[in-house]
């Protein structure tokens, strides 16, 4: 019988925001299919570093993929995550700069989250930018890997990703029980792109909200 792989712990912390997960349902789904998808991406590299003997190139501070890359996907829960995020967490001056990068969206390069080169959502960042990793060396200024280079590209681990759908079926109001290949095919097919997405609202909320 094939050994079912389990996460091993430690490699991802899930956030916690009780206050708020008390007030939002769909929260805790939502940091859970987080964590999820973190450990699977930890898995991930840790396999495809030993198998293509190649390190990992990513690092903090190397926010070029935030500005080039285009295709990065985006589903609707994530974005209600990032509502939140973005009109209940984040104040004072950094909150002036996102509404700005809002309002400006589409009209100026790279994502509008990117601000003093750092992800002004890190932790409600969507799962495709967790995902996007590159091994060897750092992208250079406009090169999309996939592209130049795939073979460097991190494969996400597709049972991790799918157990990160299947944590926010009942956010789509689809059960988590028997056989989930349908629910989680429905909730993929919502797929959008993070920068084509209109975030002029989030601006509109933002401006209301203070
Ligand atoms: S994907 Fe490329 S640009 Fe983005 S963090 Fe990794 S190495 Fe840097
Ligand atoms: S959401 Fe954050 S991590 Fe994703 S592209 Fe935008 S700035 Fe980069």
């Amino acid at each position: 019988m094939k050994k079912k792989k389990s996460p091993p712990s430690g490699l991802s912390r899930r956030l916690h925001f009780p206050d708020d997960e008390k007030r939002l349902p769909w929260l805790p789904l939502l940091l859970d299919a987080y964590a999820i998808a973190d450990t699977g991406v930890a898995v991930a590299i840790r396999e495809q570093e030993k198998r293509r003997n190649k390190k990992l190139a990513c690092a903090k501070g190397c926010g070029a993929c935030c500005i080039h890359q285009t295709d990065l996907p985006l589903y609707p829960h994530e974005i209600v995550g990032i509502y939140w995020y973005a009109s209940e967490k984040i104040s004072g001056p950094q909150r002036e700069q996102l509404k700005k990068r809002l309002a400006e969206a589409g009209t100026t390069p790279g994502c509008p989250f990117l601000i003093d080169n750092s992800c002004i959502i890190h932790p409600l960042r969507p799962k495709g930018c967790r995902q996007f990793n590159v091994f060897s060396a750092p992208c250079a200024a406009g090169e999309d890997p996939y592209f130049t280079r795939r073979d460097d590209v991190l494969q996400p681990d597709q049972e991790y990703l799918n157990r990160a759908f299947a944590a926010v079926l009942p956010f789509y109001n689809l059960r988590r029980k028997g056989d989930l290949s349908g629910p989680i095919q429905a909730v993929r097919a919502q797929i959008m792109n993070l920068l084509s997405y209109d975030w002029s609202k989030l601006a509109t909320l933002m401006a209301k909200s203070g």
